[in-house]
């Protein structure tokens, strides 16, 4: 078993709330002198700059993990993560067929921009991406899982856009096997309000629109790598993210 420290709730300049500088190569640069091993890139509603970023946290020797922080019908901020890239890049393009089309107003949330391996622009999103989708809670999670992603709701402990502020509590259904923490101060707050979370596993990540947010060497994950393959680690992963007891 080896630590692997993480951050798996990252937004690239392709979300109009992050930093322009969240380039792949900033981030992937910033995560590694933070001391972290594993990174997830999740912009809002989209997975666009994922294949850049998993060929970037390579070289920078780091693993990457694709993703996509979506906004359900309820405003709902929910992770969804994906251990090989073509299902994410399936379930982004399934996704364009429920979000609003709506154009970003550049100046007031910045440009949205798709990233080539050396940092340049490939290419700029028309599209206010964040907007709620028209999915359901339910019928967005199914959907992910579909496309075998593992889901868990976003900064629960945060008001804006997390399921308890909205719902006033976590629902029965449908079933998380993780939950995701902004902080660590408020945990056992949590689990002893919903008590039903305490078996499930947690990730603490920092939702960063900004360089300087990404976390730190804190929050490990501790996986079983032999014989190490960085393919085997993003296995054990989301084995822990799917299984359960933590
Ligand atoms: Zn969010
Ligand atoms: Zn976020």
């Amino acid at each position: 078993m080896s630590k692997y420290y993480y951050d798996l709730h990252i937004h690239s300049c392709l979300s109009p709330c992050a930093d322009d500088d969240m380039t792949p190569n900033n981030i992937c640069g910033m995560a590694m002198l933070q001391g972290l091993n594993i990174v997830a890139l999740t912009d809002h509603n989209t997975c666009g700059n994922c294949e850049t970023f998993i060929k970037v946290a390579k070289k920078h020797g780091l693993i990457g993990v694709a993703g996509m922080e979506l906004t359900t019908a309820e405003d709902i901020h929910i992770i969804c993560l994906f251990e090989h890239f073509e299902k994410a890049k399936a379930f982004s393009d399934e996704v364009q067929k429920y979000r609003l089309s709506f154009p970003n107003n550049v100046k007031l949330y910045g440009q949205q921009m798709y990233m080539d391996e050396e940092d340049n622009v490939v290419a700029v999103e028309e599209n206010f991406l964040p907007l709620a989708t028209s999915l359901g809670l339910d019928e967005a999670v199914a959907l992910a899982r579909s496309f075998d992603a593992v889901v868990y709701p976003a900064h629960i402990d945060r008001m804006a856009n997390g399921i308890v502020s909205i719902l006033g509590t976590i629902p029965e259904s449908p079933d998380f096997s993780c939950i995701e923490f902004n902080s660590s101060e408020d945990i056992e707050k949590y689990k002893n309000d919903y008590p039903k979370i305490c078996d499930k596993a947690s990730v603490i990540n920092s939702d960063a629109h900004n360089l300087w947010s990404i976390n730190e060497a804190e929050n490990y994950i501790e996986l079983d790598d032999e014989p190490y393959s960085s393919d085997l680690v993003r296995h054990r992963l989301f084995e822990y993210l799917k299984g359960g007891t933590k």
